[in-house]
């Protein structure tokens, strides 16, 4: 019988996990892989509570492993061959799942969680490492090998394995709640919808578009941003708000030093309004301190002011190369350095001010009845689901 890489075997993350929470946290990483996996009709999932299997049957491991890569709450997956916990067939998996022809080091590390097997690891060890030994040119290396073969012997089956791949960390998401993250084109705030996907967070984006001021190609662009991030969600739902008669609104009565932090304020009424539309508990954005002449603690009072949401900034204190570099990690620092003309960048001032005053924003807002033209950002907000693969339409 030849013997291949027919399972995956998961292991979670954040193992401190405890009663209650590691139920739902195991179940909620189980639905997740499920779903993420939905393009694979063939598999076949079986959740325990330390680990998770999936049997492959015929489906590609490596497309497999690529998208398990991307599911949080994962700390490692291995491919693994699954036989009966019979020592023959063990030795004969382990010896058939390499490749001999060059001359390599090896160990062999077997664990045995059912005590009632009659072998303990170290037998285990022995008599896998013999067959090698006795038919190939390999050596044994226990300090370090090229090749370390795992052999775990539980009740009802045992799992061959080599290599470990590192998962994507966190918490399953959806664990964490929901909330609304503020999708610009830029570097930032793509990577704040990661960090809180991986916080177990799932996440809805908010675009505030100013067309004609915004073009087309400004919003596809943070649109395929959304599409990037997906991967590790499954989905991202996109609220494009049309901002362009609130925006214009603020330029006609407020100072120009003031724009941007009004602009914000209105940002986040909106965000407040559709967070609670959508049943999400706190807003995120790709706010940094100091990065940005507007990105100030008094400018982040000013703005928090409108809102008795938390809003969360995961890359505050982040410096710019740590951003851009979790950017290339998560792929989308590429996307998001194109050229693209944001409703901030558009109205931007020439003096921003820096300290801006909850009392003066007030004032400049008192002038208009900003509220109505709120709720019709709200209600005219358009809603674009994104998924990871992009979907050809019109195909029939
Ligand atoms: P980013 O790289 O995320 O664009 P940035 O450094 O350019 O951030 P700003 O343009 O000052 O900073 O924006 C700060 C945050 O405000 C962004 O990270 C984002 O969360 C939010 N934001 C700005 N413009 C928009 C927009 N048009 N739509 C949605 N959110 C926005
Ligand atoms: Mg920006």
């Amino acid at each position: 019988m030849a013997y291949r890489y027919n399972h995956i075997l998961i292991r979670y993350g954040e193992l401190s996990l405890k009663g209650k929470n590691r139920n739902n946290f195991i179940k909620a990483l189980y639905d997740n892989v499920r779903k993420a996996l939905k393009a694979f009709p063939t598999l076949e999932f079986e959740k325990q509570h330390d680990r998770m299997y999936i049997y492959l049957h015929d489906e590609d491991s490596k497309q497999v492993s690529e998208i398990l890569a991307k599911v949080f709450g994962i700390s490692s997956f291995s491919l693994a061959i699954k036989v009966e916990p019979d020592l023959d067939q063990i030795i004969d998996a382990c010896y058939e799942s390499l490749d001999l022809t060059t001359p390599k080091t090896f160990k062999v590390a077997a664990r045995r969680s059912d005590k009632l097997f009659p072998y303990i690891s170290d037998e285990i060890n022995r008599k896998v490492a013999t067959k090698i030994l006795k038919n190939s040119d390999w050596k044994v290396d226990v300090h370090n090998p090229d090749v370390k073969i795992v052999v775990e012997v539980h009740q009802d089956a045992a799992y061959i394995m080599t290599d470990r791949v590192q998962g994507a960390g966190g918490y399953p998401v959806g664990v964490g709640g929901k909330a609304m993250v503020l999708l610009s084109g830029g570097i930032d705030s793509p990577v704040a919808c990661y960090l809180m996907m991986k916080r177990g967070v799932h996440i809805e984006c908010i675009h505030y578009a100013s067309p004609p001021y915004t073009s087309q190609n400004a919003q596809e662009k943070v649109m395929e941003l959304a599409r990037l991030v997906s991967g590790y969600q499954g989905d991202v739902l996109v609220h494009v708000v049309p901002f362009t008669d609130l925006q214009l609104a603020i330029y006609q009565n407020a100072d120009e030093s003031y724009a941007i932090t009004l602009m914000r304020r209105m940002m986040m009424r909106i965000a407040t309004g559709l967070a609670q539309k959508r049943h999400a508990q706190a807003i995120a954005t790709g706010e940094s301190i100091g990065q940005v002449a507007s990105q100030t603690l008094e400018s982040m009072l000013a703005i928090n002011d409108v809102t008795n949401m938390p809003i969360i900034r995961p890359v505050v204190c982040m410096d710019k190369v740590e951003i851009i570099d979790l950017s290339k990690k998560i792929g989308t620092y590429e996307t998001s350095i194109l050229p693209y003309e944001d409703c901030c960048t558009i109205f931007t001032p020439k003096n921003p001010v820096t300290k801006p005053r909850v009392d003066k924003c007030e004032k400049y807002e008192g002038k208009w009845d900003f509220d109505k033209m709120v709720q019709d950002c709200i209600d005219n907000t358009e809603d674009i689901w994104v998924h990871p693969v992009k979907v050809e339409e019109d195909l029939f």
